[in-house]
């Protein structure tokens, strides 16, 4: 330990010799930085990383495209939503060939230009797709009230957030250690990381430039040597223990939490929000009688292997050869959090 105070933290990755240790990037922006910074590169053979749930793209599952499809073919509603949506997989096809069957598909680039949309065409049923975890939820919240503050009787949410506490309980077996994503606990603050302690999972929060997470993955490293379960927060510049209470009020002013499905990884308690009661105007699935909805995912795609951290994405058969960004044959490969998107981009360099 003295000896690696004087080291750098390259030179703690570089060196270390000891038993194969495990680490999962929870977020997938950390999982493509990794690979674009050369990090990977330096990772001796003793350390694998692997790949978590930290896409929201990836994470979704193959009904919500279906109930999307849904929406804009059987109720001829407009459906607004992040690019990386339209190309995913669903049962039968995605909202690129709905689009090609007349549906109407909108990119947007965030829940208020989705709302904006609505305001601006009142004679269209707009419905957003509303993706993502503790980062991406205040701003689907604030684009609720705002229709609410509008009466706005033509704008809903397809909701399908999700909240990382019930996730990293499910997971923390699959890894020595996380790197826990500096963006959500920006939102959420350290508690929750700092309880999981307790349980025995062991972490680090992390940002995303170079210095960040080399320094993460050295502190990973040296903590796990002294054998005990741990938390460092290593981007004390964004994360702090409060975290956001900005954005902790307006969402759960607007949302509540309910069970929620992961591609790959089924229902997980309390791991979603859906909207409280005072908003169930804005809900889609109301709004509109949908009925529950069970997608297929191609049975070729190991996508809910890649997100658990069971095999890696050169480890599916159709990796490069049927399964490429041009044409994804499963959601970890259209998204640019995705896992199989990074290691198909970077040229499959894979260690550990
Ligand atoms: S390579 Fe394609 S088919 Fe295989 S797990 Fe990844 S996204 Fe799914």
């Amino acid at each position: 330990m003295a000896e690696n105070v004087k080291k750098t933290a390259k030179e703690i990755i570089e060196s270390y010799d000891g038993p194969k240790i495990r680490i999962m990037e929870v977020c997938g922006t950390h999982t493509h930085e990794i690979f674009r910074l050369g990090i990977r590169n330096i990772i001796p053979e003793n350390i694998e990383l692997i790949s978590g749930p930290g896409c929201p793209v990836c994470v979704t599952p193959v009904g919500f495209i279906d109930e999307a499809i849904m929406l804009a073919l059987d109720h001829n509603a407009t459906i607004c939503t992040f690019g990386d949506l339209v190309r995913v997989p669903g049962s039968e096809m995605n909202l690129a060939g709905a689009r090609s069957k007349g549906a109407k598909v909108q990119i947007v680039y965030s829940p208020i230009d989705a709302y904006e949309y609505a305001r601006d065409h009142l004679d269209e049923q707009v419905v957003f797709l509303s993706v993502g975890f503790e980062t991406t939820t205040p701003a689907s919240c604030l684009a609720v009230k705002k229709a609410k503050g509008a009466e706005l009787k033509n704008f809903a949410l397809l909701t399908a957030n999700k909240t990382m506490p019930g996730v990293y309980k499910t997971l923390k077996n699959s890894a020595d250690a996380f790197l826990y994503p500096g963006h959500v606990h920006a939102i959420t603050g350290t508690e929750l990381c700092e309880s999981l302690v307790n349980e025995g999972v062991s972490g680090v929060i992390t940002g995303f430039t170079a210095n960040e997470i080399m320094t993460a993955l050295a502190v990973v490293i040296t903590k796990l040597q002294e054998g005990e379960s741990f938390f460092k927060n290593c981007y004390p510049r964004v994360v702090t223990y409060e975290g956001s209470k900005a954005a902790q009020t307006i969402v759960s002013e607007v949302m509540e939490d309910c069970d929620s499905e992961w591609r790959g990884l089924g229902i997980i308690k309390n791991s979603g929000l859906k909207l409280k009661e005072a908003y169930k105007e804005f809900d889609a699935r109301d709004k509109f009688h949908l009925g529950k909805v069970e997608g297929r995912s191609n049975p070729a795609c190991r996508c809910g292997d890649v997100l658990q951290g069971k095999c890696k994405p050169s480890d599916c058969k159709v990796f490069g050869k049927g399964c490429t960004p041009l044409h994804p044959v499963g959601a970890c490969m259209v998204s640019n959090e995705g896992a199989c998107s990074a290691y198909y981009q970077y040229g499959g360099k894979i260690n550990g």
